[in-house]
């Protein structure tokens, strides 16, 4: 991480014309890993994740990520992994295999690190009862150490959470809330299987504040069918009434080969294209910029004074599977199906179905199915492609100083080809020994951080 300073920050509108944004958009990896996770390999599997965490020493602090992949009914847009069930005993059993898993990554770790940040998502965990919260942040505290100081997260779906569940949650030391929205348009909402009011949503997090939650987050999407600027505007309006600390804004990615359900979506309306995305998206930053929000790298947003704009000003942004983070550590540790660990050094995932992962904790192992170890290059480059994510600039001499490499040597190629393919994306100065993202660069931070990639990318959702 950089030393306090003040970074320019992404630009909070959308002042760009259509045709120039959309001449540039391309499908690519989000970067909340280098490599991306289309690199991870069978090869890297649990006994690649027992000797990662060994490493892991008494006292060293990690974020620990819990997935719980049910919700009571599926969304047709949803691109999680996740299973659609009303038998809330179906998560009594699933904590009862995340506790056993969270037994087996202890006793793999070299001692009793610190939990400094923990988040629970989805899926929905307010699927689980109250009981079943409490006792698997018990066990966490059973294995390791949590600071006062720790954030303790959780994502709720406003139309399946109770009042009491959230006064259960903060009595049990959850302090940030991500609220899933999405769209509060009605024609949106029918096409998309999920009708959520917007005083539903305004129950739910003012229930959270009056609790004491710290930070209450919003998710949003934008490119889902149905969705005009009209209508989007009045979702905005909606939303910046409700007055979140933050704001993460998702465009919608329509993947139907991997995503069967995503089809039901398509019926009713037509996926919005390119251009039509970026109209939306305009819509959204402009209803938040006159809100008085700040962005945040590329898809977040935030009270200027909230701790992820603070970061984000003093070049102290992290970026993960969690999207922008404040960074706290690099080590983040995964439990439950398909779960993502990144131990700094390496990545790996837990078995996508829950099935499978279930029998390979019940028979004691750790239940990773694919995952990869980073070569130096591998962590050179993600260093550089994570400051671009998070910063849009990046500062040869802080690479060189933490790497031990000569900047222009080693990436000759990347930046010639910067200078000559990405001019109107970036600007190489060689003098000072920094590439800046432009203005138009920084709507497409994801092109320029993919001149970086020696994996070549190609799939993925669109750059806009
Ligand atoms: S609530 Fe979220 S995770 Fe659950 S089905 Fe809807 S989009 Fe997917």
């Amino acid at each position: 991480m950089g030393h306090p300073r003040s970074l320019p920050m992404f630009p909070s509108r959308l002042d760009v014309a259509c045709d120039v944004l959309a001449s540039h958009a391309r499908p690519g990896p989000r970067y909340t890993s280098y490599p991306p996770a289309t690199q991870f390999r069978p090869s890297f599997a649990a006994a690649g994740a027992a000797s990662e965490l060994a490493a892991i020493r008494d006292g060293d602090d990690i974020s620990l990520y819990a997935h719980i992949p049910f919700c009571s009914q599926l969304c047709w847009y949803c691109g999680c992994n996740v299973e659609a069930t009303r038998d809330r005993s179906k998560g009594s059993r699933y904590v009862d295999v995340l506790l056993r898993e969270l037994a087996l990554v202890a006793g793999a770790m070299g001692g009793r690190p610190r939990v400094v940040d923990m988040s629970l998502g989805g899926g929905s965990p307010n699927f689980l009862e109250i009981g079943d919260l409490a006792r698997l942040v018990d066990d966490v505290r059973r294995w390791f150490t949590i600071p006062r100081d720790a954030m303790l997260g959780i994502e709720l779906d406003p139309r399946d959470t109770r009042p009491e569940q959230i006064d259960a949650l903060a009595a049990i030391g959850f302090r940030r809330v991500s609220v899933g929205v999405q769209d509060f348009d009605e024609a949106v909402q029918t096409i998309i299987h999920r009708h959520q009011s917007a005083d539903a949503t305004r129950a739910v997090i003012e229930r959270a504040r009056a609790r004491g939650f710290d930070s209450v987050n919003v998710d949003l999407v934008y490119g889902l069918p149905g969705q005009t600027p009209a209508s989007v505007g009045r979702t905005l309006d909606e939303v910046v009434r409700l007055a979140p600390d933050r704001l993460a804004v998702f465009g919608y990615a329509h993947l139907p080969h991997l995503r069967p359900h995503q089809r039901l979506v398509e019926r009713a309306a037509p996926v919005p294209d390119i251009p039509q995305r970026i109209e939306l998206l305009r819509v959204v930053m402009d209803r938040l910029a006159d809100a008085g929000y700040v962005r945040i790298g590329l898809d977040h947003f935030a009270r200027p004074g909230d701790p992820l704009a603070r970061a984000s000003a003093e070049g102290r942004l992290g970026r993960n599977f969690q999207g922008y983070v404040v960074h706290a550590t690099d080590r983040l540790i995964g439990i439950g199906a398909s779960a993502i660990s990144d131990s700094g050094h390496a990545y790996w995932q837990n078995h996508v179905d829950t099935e499978a992962w279930t029998q390979e904790v019940n028979a004691g192992r750790l239940p990773v199915v694919r995952g990869v170890a980073l070569a130096d290059d591998d962590e050179l480059r993600r260093f550089v492609i994570m400051r671009l994510m998070c910063d849009g600039r990046l500062d040869f001499a802080e690479v060189e100083a933490r790497f031990g490499i000569p900047f222009t040597d080693t990436f000759a190629a990347e930046l010639t080809a910067l200078a000559a393919e990405y001019a109107e994306l970036a600007i190489v100065d060689r003098a000072r020994g920094a590439i800046a993202a432009t203005p138009l660069g920084h709507h497409l931070i994801r092109n320029i951080a993919a001149v970086f990639d020696r994996y070549a990318p190609s799939s993925g959702s669109p750059s806009i």
